[in-house]
């Protein structure tokens, strides 16, 4: 077996195969270290307020497994709470801590006044409502894909870096194996967890109808803006984010720019989109200064949905992709519904046929531009 790609996807993957019996196999990542993509560049929040029921059932779960998770004797999941912000009505807020409470996911509707009170630093911040999720969190990525890749090789499996999959080998429409630089490796199954440039290898006249996602992230170095323990903060209605990050805070204007799958450069625009949002609806954010930046994709699927199963053209093609901004918090549940679809076995706890690579909303225009 190969798995195209050395991120939360193909990482997560691997290691749940092998704890479900799959012993050996090839992990082919392109760049010289795992994680130079989204897996590694990503904001590293847990949260569990999703919108669509199957992928609020999926984050709350990838969140429980993250719960349990330690690396090293440290969990991985530091559970600081989230902060959902939102202005106007309390009903969509009051619907959505009701979602959660359904799923026994703890979550409490506060009045702008209650929630200053509670969290002095929100005076920074305009608002009427705050969800606050006590169980979502900010995950140490880094532990987290080390260990999930260390799993796999601990088990047999092989990580070889630097090595591209060029090509899939495909007899009639039979998997063969891969081409890479360094020769062609034969395989019965191939598993695409390649990310933003997933669907497109042994899928060129038809790869699968992903778009990619340009988003920005900031750092500012400002201390004492935030408790270092602090809840995320997410206003969802005006769209951006912002938590502790060391000493400082780390921003992000939840910008959307299709982009062909790379490294994007920085838009300057996004900084001048963050500021903008600061100054309307979080003043007391307005003179921080912003230190670095950077740009990453995030990958969806039309119906943004993960795509997790086998292909329905090509035998022994597998897909794990589509993990959009949620890969962080279900990369653990992801694993183990990837590993018991590849296995053949049921999943019970979740509608699987919402990730089917071959459901209605893949079947759109397609667009591979690498
Ligand atoms: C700015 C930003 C913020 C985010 N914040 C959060 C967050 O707070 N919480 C959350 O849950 N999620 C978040 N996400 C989403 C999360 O980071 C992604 O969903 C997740 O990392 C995707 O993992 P992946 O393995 O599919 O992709 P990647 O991490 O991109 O991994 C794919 C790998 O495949 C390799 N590859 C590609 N093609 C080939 C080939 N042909 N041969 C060999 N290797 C190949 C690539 O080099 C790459 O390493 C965020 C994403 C971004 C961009």
């Amino acid at each position: 077996m190969v798995v195209i790609g050395a991120g939360f996807a193909g990482a997560s993957v691997a290691a749940a195969l092998t704890r479900a019996g799959v012993a050996s196999g090839l992990i082919l990542e392109r760049e010289l270290l795992p994680g130079s993509h989204a897996s590694g560049r990503n904001a590293a929040m847990a949260r569990q307020l999703e919108a669509d029921p199957v992928l609020r059932k999926l984050a709350i779960e990838g969140v429980q497994r993250l719960r349990a998770k330690t690396v090293a004797g440290s969990p991985v999941l530091r559970q600081s709470g989230g902060l959902y912000l939102t202005h106007g009505e309390p009903h969509p807020a009051a619907e959505w801590c009701a979602q959660l409470h359904e799923q026994c996911v703890p979550a409490e509707l506060l009045s702008a006044v209650k929630a200053r009170q509670r969290f002095p630093f929100l005076n920074r911040f305009e608002f009427d409502y705050a969800l606050f999720c006590p169980t979502d969190g900010i995950v140490d990525i880094h532990a987290l894909l080390s260990d999930l890749l260390a799993e796999a090789r601990r088990a047999g499996f092989e990580i070889i870096t630097d090595c591209a999959c060029e090509s899939l080998i495909v007899d009639g429409s039979v998997v063969r194996g891969v081409r890479t630089p360094r020769g062609e490796v034969s395989a019965r199954i191939v598993v695409d967890a390649a990310g933003a440039w997933a669907g497109c290898v042994g899928r060129e006249s038809a790869p699968l109808p992903l778009k990619r996602l340009r988003r920005h992230l900031f750092v500012c170095g400002d201390a004492g803006l935030f408790p270092r323990d602090a809840p995320l903060v997410w206003d969802l209605d005006v769209g951006y984010y912002v938590r502790p990050e060391g000493e400082g805070l780390l921003l992000c204007p939840c910008d959307e720019t299709e982009h062909p799958p790379d490294i994007p450069e920085v838009d300057p625009e996004a900084e001048d989109l963050l500021v903008d949002k600061l100054l309307k609806y979080a003043p007391g954010l307005a003179n921080i200064t912003l230190r670095r930046s950077w740009a990453c994709l995030r990958t969806f699927a039309p119906d943004r949905l993960p795509i997790i199963g086998w292909d329905p053209d090509i035998d022994g093609l597998f897909h794990v992709s589509g993990l959009g901004g949620f890969g962080v918090t279900t990369s653990l549940a992801i694993g183990d519904v990837a590993s018991t679809l590849f296995c053949g076995g049921v999943v019970d706890w979740i509608e699987v046929s919402s990730f089917s690579a071959g459901r209605g909303a893949l079947r759109s225009v397609p667009q591979c531009n690498n």
